[in-house]
C-alpha cells in the first residue's frame, strides 16, 4: 500500500532530496578492472533487501518528496524478477507522483529488456561503456562481450529509450578511445559523459592510483579536434557539460576528484542491503532495513529516513592518496551504486 504524502525532505543545509539511487543488487555479470576485483564475495541473500521491501523503501521517499529513481547496482538487470519491481515502481510515475525512473547499466541484458523498460514508464538510462575496441572491452570489463552490449544498446535506441554514455577515463586504458566515442555518441544522438575514477572498494589501490586520470586533461585533448562550447545544461548531478560543434552532441565531465559538487547535492543513496548513505563520499550510514523488517507498518521506516537525512554531511572529503594504500573509501561502487 502506498504511503500518503509526506512533509518534503530538506537537510540541515536546506537542501531538498529530491533524488534517490538504489542499489538493487551487489552482484553483476561483468568484472570490470576499477570496480570489482576478478573474485568477488558476493553478499548472502538474507541480507539484501527483497523486491518487496525494494518497493517499500522506494514509495517511501517518493511520499517525501523524491520525484526522480535510479536503480543501479552492481548490474540492476541481473537481479532476479527486477522487472516485476520496475513495472511496480513505474505505477509512481504513472500517476504523477514521480517525473524519473531510470537505470544505470552495463547494457549486457538490453536487448532482452529495452521494450519492457519503456513500457513501465522508464525514458531513459545511462549505459556504461568505457570503450568501443572489442578487445579492449573484454580487458576492462574481463568478461564483458562488446557485440551483446551494442546490440543492448540499439534495442533501447529502437524502443524510444534516451541515452547517456558512461566513460569511466582510465589513464593508459582507455585514452585512444575518447574520440572514436565523441563521435560515435554525436551519430547516435546519445550525450556522453566522462568520469573521473574514484578510489572506492578495496581493489589493488597502488593500481587505482596508476589509472587515475584528470578530466581536465581529457578535455583539453578533446578541444584538440572538437569544438567544445560550455552550456549551462544541468541534470542536478554534478556533470559539466558542453556541446560538440561538429556533431551537436553533448559531452559532460564528472570530476569527484578536482571539484567539489556538494552544494547542490539533492541525493542519497540506498545500498542493496538498505543502509542509507547520505553522502557518497562519507562513512555515516542510516540503517533501513531493520525498521524494515521491524513492522509491516511504515511507521518504523519514515522515522528513519526522516532522522538519516537530519545528519546528511554538507560535503565529502575524497582524496586519492599516492602514498598509501587504503581507498578513502572502502566500499565498492557495486554496494553502493555509482
Ligand atoms: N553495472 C552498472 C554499470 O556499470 O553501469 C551499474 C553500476 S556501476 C557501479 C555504476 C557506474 O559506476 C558505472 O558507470 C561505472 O563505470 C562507475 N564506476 C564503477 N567503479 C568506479 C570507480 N572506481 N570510479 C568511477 N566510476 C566507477
Ligand atoms: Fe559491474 Fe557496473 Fe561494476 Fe562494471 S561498473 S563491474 S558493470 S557494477
Amino acid at each position: 500500500m502506498d504511503v500518503a504524502a509526506l512533509a518534503p525532505l530538506i537537510d540541515p543545509f536546506q537542501r531538498r532530496i529530491t533524488y534517490l539511487r538504489v542499489s538493487v543488487t551487489d552482484r553483476c555479470d561483468f568484472r570490470c578492472i576499477y570496480c570489482m576485483s576478478e573474485e568477488m564475495t558476493f553478499l548472502p541473500r538474507s541480507e539484501i533487501l527483497n523486491l518487496e521491501e525494494l518497493d517499500r523503501v522506494c514509495s517511501a521517499f517518493i511520499a517525501f518528496g523524491v520525484r526522480k529513481l535510479r536503480l543501479t547496482g552492481g548490474e540492476p538487470l541481473v537481479r532476479r524478477n527486477i522487472m516485476s519491481l520496475i513495472r511496480s515502481l513505474g505505477r509512481h510515475r504513472g500517476e504523477g507522483r514521480l517525473d524519473e525512473l531510470t537505470l544505470t547499466t552495463n547494457g549486457s541484458q538490453l536487448t532482452k529488456f529495452a521494450a519492457e523498460l519503456y513500457d513501465c514508464g522508464v525514458r531513459r538510462l545511462n549505459v556504461s561503456l568505457d570503450t568501443l575496441d572489442a578487445a579492449q572491452f573484454h580487458a576492462l570489463t574481463r568478461w564483458g562481450q562488446l557485440d551483446k552490449v551494442m546490440a543492448g544498446i540499439m534495442a533501447a535506441k529502437a524502443a524510444g529509450l534516451r541515452i547517456k554514455i558512461n566513460c569511466v577515463a582510465l589513464k593508459g586504458v582507455n585514452e585512444g578511445e575518447f574520440d572514436r566515442l565523441v563521435a560515435w555518441c554525436g551519430d547516435h544522438g546519445f550525450d556522453l559523459v566522462f568520469i573521473e575514477v574514484m578510489p572506492m572498494g578495496d581493489l589493488d589501490a597502488a593500481s587505482r592510483v596508476d589509472q587515475y586520470l584528470p578530466l581536465s586533461l581529457v578535455r583539453q585533448r578533446l578541444a584538440q579536434r572538437w569544438t567544445l562550447r560550455d552550456i549551462d545544461f544541468r541534470t542536478g548531478g554534478p556533470a559539466r557539460y558542453c556541446v560538440v560543434g561538429e556533431t551537436g552532441g553533448r559531452v559532460g565531465f564528472i570530476t569527484p576528484m578536482t571539484h567539489n559538487f556538494c552544494e547542490s547535492c539533492n541525493r542519497v543513496r540506498l545500498t542493496c542491503t538498505g543502509r542509507l548513505y547520505m553522502c557518497l563520499g562519507q562513512e555515516d550510514a542510516a540503517d533501513l532495513r531493520a525498521p524494515l523488517r521491524a513492522s509491516e507498518s511504515n511507521q518504523p521506516l519514515i522515522e528513519a529516513i526522516a532522522e538519516a537525512i537530519s545528519r546528511k554531511p554538507k560535503g565529502h572529503d575524497f582524496v586519492i592518496d599516492r602514498d598509501h594504500t587504503t581507498p578513502a573509501s572502502p566500499r565498492h561502487m557495486s554496494v553502493t551504486g555509482g
